[in-house]
């Protein structure tokens, strides 16, 4: 009998979890050939990525080699970025590969597939706002993110080096679009980030003068949480001074600032949209698979696309709406994880031509994490916030190392993690 071949496009918080535990059943066995494609060499969780920006944790410590991983799991690992499928053929295409300096290494791939899962995950949606591309941020990559903490650090050096020359003490205006969790997040970060300048000698910038700005179109912060779990948030973020617009949206960006249609201007010189995903645009026209309006594939409950039952989709690229549910599971890490060990049983299942269930997906809650403290709910109603919310909401990050790692090796990243907190300083300053 053949090898199946499985291929699995993106290692993020789904793709990733499904390899490696793939690899180490039906790989290991040589029960079947997994294939994850990534268009990085590396991955970080991206639920991390805001505090990448802020700098409180260092990209690099946090990050996992795809091809390391791979080999220790017994699956394959290629670079490349996905740019379509041919379904007759049952081949995907990835882009000609090239380094950071534009020069080819390798020129378009075709690899084959009996089964592919597509896990590439979300952009930004900016729905087209004017200004929004050329003068925001996003953060929807490890590069965005350090993008974000490089001129974030460099306005401290160059008030730093100027110090001497200032009458007046420099201000940082600071806004974020969109306050849903990432939003909400980044701002307690940045909070977080400019007392810890100051008390490493980059004061500079005094925290007092650094203006952070939240800006939410619809009528409260963090719309799909319950109003509780909302102006408990609401009330902590203002507590640490930060400014919080609701029911403002925004029309047009500038260099200068953010303009909403209500007349209000924000002056900002760093600007972050974080309001809204998408699955990338290349997705709209796949091969004639089923997409919705924001580019998700659409699925069957068992995330098979509704129009090819060999290609599935998983995480936030996907869009699965489950019998007796209105709505399509949330884009969520938790989803991800969820849906990466329902396909661990399933795909065995499928090669093998036998039944398979759908897939359920068990709302375990959600957290926002506010720096030393989170809010959130558990179990659909249970609201929690404080110390014991953050380290619940620690925790997902756990169940992810511990899904791609193993518990020993999760064990020791966390001593690890301990001890380096330890010896480092609590932000990056370089
Ligand atoms: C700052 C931030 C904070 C968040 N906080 C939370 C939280 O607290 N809780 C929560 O549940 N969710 C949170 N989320 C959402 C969560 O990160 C996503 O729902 C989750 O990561 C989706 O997982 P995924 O596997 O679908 O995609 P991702 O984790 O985004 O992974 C996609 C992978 O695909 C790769 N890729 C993309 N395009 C291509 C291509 N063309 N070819 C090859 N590879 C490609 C990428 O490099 C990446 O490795 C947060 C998101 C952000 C940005």
């Amino acid at each position: 009998m053949v090898t199946p071949r499985i291929v699995i496009v993106g290692g993020g918080a789904g793709g990733l979890e499904l390899a490696t535990r793939l690899g180490r059943n039906l790989g290991q066995q040589g029960k079947a050939r997994i294939i994850l494609v990534d268009a990085c060499l590396t991955h970080i969780w991206k639920p991390l990525l805001h505090e990448v920006a802020a700098g409180t944790i260092n990209s690099y410590e946090d990050e996992l080699n795809y091809f390391a991983h791979a080999s220790q799991n017994h699956f394959e690992f290629q670079l490349g970025r996905f740019e379509g499928v041919d379904r007759d053929e049952k081949t995907i295409t990835l882009a000609p590969l090239c380094d950071s300096h534009g020069k080819p290494l390798a020129s378009a791939r075709h690899l084959n597939y009996d089964w592919l899962v597509m896990a590439i995950g979300s952009t930004s949606n900016d729905f087209g706002t004017e200004g929004a591309r050329e003068h925001c941020i996003f953060l929807d990559s490890r590069a965005q993110a350090d993008r974000f903490q490089s001129e974030f650090l460099n306005m401290y050096l160059r008030a730093h080096a100027y110090t001497d020359r200032h009458d007046n003490p420099p201000e940082l205006n600071i806004a974020i679009v969109g306050a849903g969790a990432t939003g909400v997040e980044l701002a307690a970060e940045l909070h977080h980030a400019a007392h810890q300048f100051a008390e490493y000698g980059l004061d500079g910038i005094s925290p007092s003068h650094v203006n952070i700005s939240l800006i939410e179109a619809a009528d409260r912060i963090l719309p799909i949480l319950p109003e509780g779990t909302s102006t408990a948030a609401r009330q902590k973020l203002e507590s640490l001074g930060i400014k919080v617009f609701t029911r403002q949206k925004i029309t047009q960006i500038s260099q200068d600032g953010l303009q909403a249609s209500s007349g209000l201007f924000v002056p900002a010189s760093l600007k972050v949209w974080s309001a809204g995903i998408k699955a990338p645009d290349f997705m709209k026209d796949l091969s004639g698979l089923e997409t919705n309006h924001i580019n998700q594939l659409i699925t069957q409950p068992t995330l098979q696309t509704t129009r090819d039952p060999h290609i599935f989709a998983m995480g936030d690229c996907g869009s699965c709406t489950l019998p007796g549910s209105s709505r399509p599971v949330p884009p969520r890490a938790q989803t991800a994880h969820q849906q990466a060990s329902y396909l661990l049983k399933a795909l065995p299942r499928h090669i093998a031509g036998k039944p398979v269930a759908d897939f359920r997906f068990q709302d375990k809650g959600s957290l926002v994490s506010l720096n030393s403290s989170a809010v959130g709910v558990l179990m659909g109603s249970i609201a929690v916030q404080g110390k014991l919310a953050r380290i619940m909401y620690i925790s997902l990050y756990r169940l992810h190392q511990v899904a791609i790692h193993g518990f020993f090796k999760t064990a020791v990243l966390f001593c690890k993690d301990i001890l380096s907190s330890k010896s480092r300083p609590e932000i990056k300053l370089h």
